[in-house]
């Protein structure tokens, strides 16, 4: 059961996208060559704290169908260096120029869910290295294009796919996109590929995050002995991007943004 949210519902969303979306900005602004990853997380989850918001995946709790660890997530960000796909743990490890740092943010506003991420690169990057980031931002937002009612989840998958495809990029199969409201993961699953099935037909008042994740490679991925990191296997680079949309009758509106 896909749950359909109210104009007002969606505006209540907002406020913690735009809290999501603040975060990615300040992480942008903060990210240079030498600083650490949980100076950055502490910067988030300052800043989601002061605005009255609450991190969503501080203690989540993993072993579902998307966190990875055997035990509660101890940060507010999910930040993931180079061959790091998603779920690295910001701790003391120092950013270095080139790098590709995938940024995941969730908030909690009064009950209701922003999810958003970003694959920033420091300083110059490799030329493979950015195409692959900007493409899986092209990837993300066709899959968002393709968010309007009437139209199959299995277009959005699809939309994704093809970006993947026509470049050479491995797709992350293991981690997919899924609904969120009152809870950070609600139905439906969103894969970033065609799955066979056209799956449900989609209808305004569904709030989706969608979410490629692309690599160099083969695409195939495993997790770390932390329990939550999810690394490439050829550790060849990978990057992240998600927004959290709602679909509406005036077409797919991205809520993890800076009005
Ligand atoms: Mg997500």
């Amino acid at each position: 059961m896909i749950s359909r949210k109210s104009r007002r519902e969606i505006d209540q969303m907002r406020r913690a996208g735009r809290i999501v979306a603040e975060v990615l900005a300040l992480i942008e602004s903060e990210l240079r060559s030498g600083v650490t990853a949980a100076h950055l997380d502490q910067l988030a989850e300052r800043h989601i704290r002061e605005s009255g918001a609450t991190p969503s995946f501080k203690g989540y709790l993993g072993g579902g169908r998307y966190g990875t660890g055997p035990a509660a997530f101890p940060a507010s960000t999910c930040i993931s260096f180079d061959a790091e796909v998603v779920h690295g743990i910001p701790d003391g490890r120092v950013v270095h120029e080139g790098q590709l740092v995938s940024v995941d943010v969730g908030a909690i506003v009064d009950g209701w869910h922003g999810d958003a991420a970003r694959t920033f690169i420091v300083g110059k990057a490799a030329p493979a290295a950015r195409e692959l980031v900007e493409a899986t931002q092209m990837a993300m937002m066709a899959g968002i294009a393709a968010a309007v009612p009437g139209a199959r989840l299995a277009d959005i998958s699809g939309a994704v796919e093809d970006v993947a495809v026509a470049r050479g990029y491995g797709i992350v199969r293991q981690f997919v996109g899924h609904g969120i409201g009152t809870e950070m993961h609600q139905d439906p699953q969103i894969p970033n590929y065609r799955t066979g099935s056209r799956g449900v037909e989609l209808q305004s008042g569904m709030c989706l995050a969608i979410e490629p994740m692309f690599t160099l490679g083969d695409g195939d991925v495993h997790v770390l002995p932390d329990g939550w990191t999810v690394v490439t296997s050829d550790g060849s680079l990978s990057a992240h991007f998600e927004h959290t949309i709602a679909v509406t009758d005036d077409g797919p509106q991205i809520l993890t943004t800076i009005p």
